[in-house]
């Protein structure tokens, strides 16, 4: 079966095909690093997380950009308020964003672009709005998109172009559909933005947030790329902006895939740093919750339902990861450092596909950890039954590292082998079979900086531990 995705854009679940048939491209928001990031942020970002691991499952490459917001409204009042300079100030949230990525087992992005090291590339792409005539400059020196020059304007959040109101414009980032309207690309500087602030052709200013996001994904992924993703609040109006900004300047399909995720929510109502009703994830860590209880949590709804975050479920969790946890030390007892994988038991045979079949269909996370947890139940019954045998234990253990390299959580991450591991395993299986000796070496030593080590054995390398 293939990989189904429910595309924003035609509101329909759709094949996921690459414009180049086997790389995949994709874009996702970053954070505004005014802040620590809270845990509604993180659930995008796991979302993003199971999605770029579900790729890779299927067989595609995977090149993910999440940008740094950092220069925005945001940013700017809250170092001015601190007395920092930009950029020392949204360094703090940057390091612990990353820190907190790695403590949810959030594989890294391929590129974190920051926005203020692509001010020229943002510069550019105002300037070839300018020259096709769907930018112009306001009274107070700012740039407005046009949204009436662009016919196409509100395809993605659906919205009624009717009752748009010609001619008003929007300086804010931020804005909600009903007052749709020209938005900034270049914000004129005001004494408010203190030294933030850069030489453009139309004077000094900064960029507006949305021209972000259009230039640094087109610099890295190319003018069309695969799928871009975000949570809902991004559809209107960041991602329609960007798509303006991006076709408008281009005149090529922008993303060709829009996926976003639902909210997380605390009785009923959106997380958000404005509603004051958030929690950090190091708020919840010091609290004595793992960062793998909370992965579990943010990981096991549907991605386009909205999440209710209750801490009763977190300790739920700490219950299912310890049963995974005694069927994953029984299997290792009983594969008793057998490298040789035999046939599966009758009891993991349909394991795969009932997983795959499942995340086939729009990530229907429920049904592949149904899978996961039929598998539990029916392992542990038949080897309190009877023992298994090393090779048919073994074959389970592989088959777990393999879905965990979509989940990460169904192995402790101490023993779990490194994602990054397993790429270089790939690369080295396509350079082998290219006979392409020096390719195959380099990666062996990258291997082995990694801590690994691999053994080309009868079925195939096997990873080991340095
Ligand atoms: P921001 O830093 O506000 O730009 O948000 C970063 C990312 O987190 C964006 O993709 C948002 O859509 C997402 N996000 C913010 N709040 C929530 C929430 N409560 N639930 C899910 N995603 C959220
Ligand atoms: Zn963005």
């Amino acid at each position: 079966m293939a990989f189904r995705i429910f595309n924003t854009m035609s509101r329909t679940k759709e094949e996921l095909i690459p414009l180049d048939g086997e790389h995949v491209r994709m874009y996702t928001c970053g954070p505004t690093v005014y802040n620590y990031a809270h845990i509604g942020n993180f659930r995008a970002y796991m979302f993003e997380d199971l999605l770029r691991r579900y790729i890779k499952f299927c067989g595609f490459k995977v090149t993910q950009v999440q940008n740094l917001t950092d220069v925005d409204d945001k940013t700017i009042r809250s170092s001015i308020q601190q007395g920092l300079p930009l950029k020392e100030y949204t360094k703090t949230y940057i390091d612990a964003f990353f820190e907190d990525l790695a403590k949810l087992n959030i594989e890294p992005a391929e590129h974190y672009p920051a926005a203020t090291d692509y001010i020229d590339e943002m510069i550019q792409l105002i300037g070839t709005l300018f020259d096709k005539g769907y930018a112009y400059k306001s009274d107070d020196g700012s740039v407005y998109f046009s949204i009436d020059k662009f016919s196409e304007y509100g395809k993605l959040a659906h919205l009624d172009r009717e009752g748009m109101q010609a001619g008003a414009r929007v300086a804010q980032d931020e804005y909600d559909k009903e007052n749709a309207a020209d938005f900034a690309l270049w914000k004129a500087y005001v004494p408010e933005d203190g030294d933030v602030v850069w030489d453009s052709p139309w004077g000094r200013g900064r960029p507006g947030w949305h021209i972000e996001c259009s230039a640094m994904s087109m610099k890295l992924l190319g003018e069309s790329f695969d799928i871009h993703t975000g949570g809902v609040d991004n559809i209107f109006p960041h991602h329609e902006d960007e798509i303006a900004q991006s076709e408008a300047a281009t005149g090529k399909p922008y993303s060709r895939y829009w996926m976003h995720c639902g909210y997380l929510v605390v009785d009923g109502r959106k997380m958000s740093k404005s509603l004051g009703n958030f929690y950090t994830l190091r708020e919840i860590l010091d609290m004595g919750y793992t960062g793998r209880e909370v992965r579990y949590e943010l990981l096991s709804s549907h991605y386009r339902q909205s999440l209710n975050f209750a801490f009763k479920s977190l300790d739920a969790n700490r219950a299912a990861l310890k049963r995974l946890d005694e069927f994953y030390a029984s299997l290792v007892e009983a594969a008793e450092n057998n490298d040789v994988a035999g046939e599966l038991p009758a009891w993991a045979s349909e394991t795969r596909k009932r997983f795959a079949d499942a995340m086939d269909d729009d990530m229907n996370i429920s049904g592949a950890m149904a899978a996961v947890f039929d598998t539990v139940h029916a392992g542990n019954k038949a080897m309190s039954d009877s023992p298994v045998s090393s090779r048919e234990a073994r074959a389970v253990l592989d088959l777990w590292s393999e879905l965990d390299r979509v989940l990460g959580i169904l192995i402790p991450q101490e023993e779990a082998i490194p994602s990054r591991v397993f790429d270089l395993l790939e690369d080295r299986k396509k350079a082998r079979a290219e006979k392409n000796w020096a390719e195959s070496d380099r990666i062996r030593d990258a291997l082995a900086e990694c801590g690994w080590t691999v053994k080309d054995t009868p079925v195939g390398p096997k990873l080991r531990k340095l």
